[in-house]
């Protein structure tokens, strides 16, 4: 199965998929765990010209499309072999931090952005999204003190609220694809939620 963890900034994502990688590994499982930008050779080329830089290096509209261009890369060289050879693989960020930053935050349109993207899946998308959520004030507090240099830094509280609000929209159109998991707690209740949002795909 092809599972993508999504949310903003500071919610505890990477934390999650280490830990969650780990609980699918101890029931027998082959995982492999990969990140966007980045994931291939080609897609961490591009993964360098977007993060770090200042943040007028790229107009909206080409920022999008160096996203979109990273993840094909990254389905075609990793994620689709890895699939095809019966593999989990468990994808830190995807299309959805797509929809969301660039789409939604970002103004572009969620609609826009998905069809450039779906340009280069060859069909390939997730069969479960799993959306890392805190309140609103939280996930904001977390967000400033995130605000590091590989970032694309230095974003106003309005636009971390803009991705919650575009994630929990997408959740609504896609209920069985997109799950919201409360992120608040220890982080082992956090990886439960996960794991009980994935019973149905795991092995009888
Ligand atoms: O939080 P994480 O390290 O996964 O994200 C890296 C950075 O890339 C974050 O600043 C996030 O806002 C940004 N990003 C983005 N659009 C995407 C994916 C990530 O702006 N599609």
């Amino acid at each position: 199965s092809f599972i993508t963890l999504e949310g903003g900034e500071g919610v505890g994502k990477s934390t999650q998929a280490r830990a969650l990688a780990e609980a699918l590994r101890a029931l027998g499982l082959e995982v492999v765990t990969t990140r966007e930008p980045g994931g291939s050779e080609g897609a961490e080329m591009i993964r360098a010209l977007l993060l770090g830089g200042p943040e007028e290096r790229w107009t909206a509209e080409a920022e999008a499309l160096l996203f979109a261009a990273a993840r094909a890369d990254h389905v075609a060289k990793t994620i689709r072999p890895a699939l095809e050879r019966g593999a989990w693989v468990l994808c830190d960020r995807f299309l959805d931090s797509s929809l969301a930053y660039q789409g939604g935050a970002g103004g572009l349109g969620t609609d826009r952005v998905r069809a450039i993207n779906l340009f280069g899946l060859g069909g390939t998308l997730p069969d479960r999204t799993l959306v890392l959520a805190l309140s609103d004030g939280a996930e904001r507090a977390r967000a400033r003190d995130n605000d590091a240099p590989d970032r694309i830094g230095g974003r106003p509280a309005d636009y971390h609220d803009a991705v919650a609000a575009a994630f929990r929209g997408l959740a609504g159109e896609e209920p069985e694809r997109i799950r919201c998991i409360d992120a608040h707690g220890a982080p082992e209740a956090v990886t439960e939620r996960l794991m009980t949002a994935l019973a149905d795909l795991l092995p009888a």
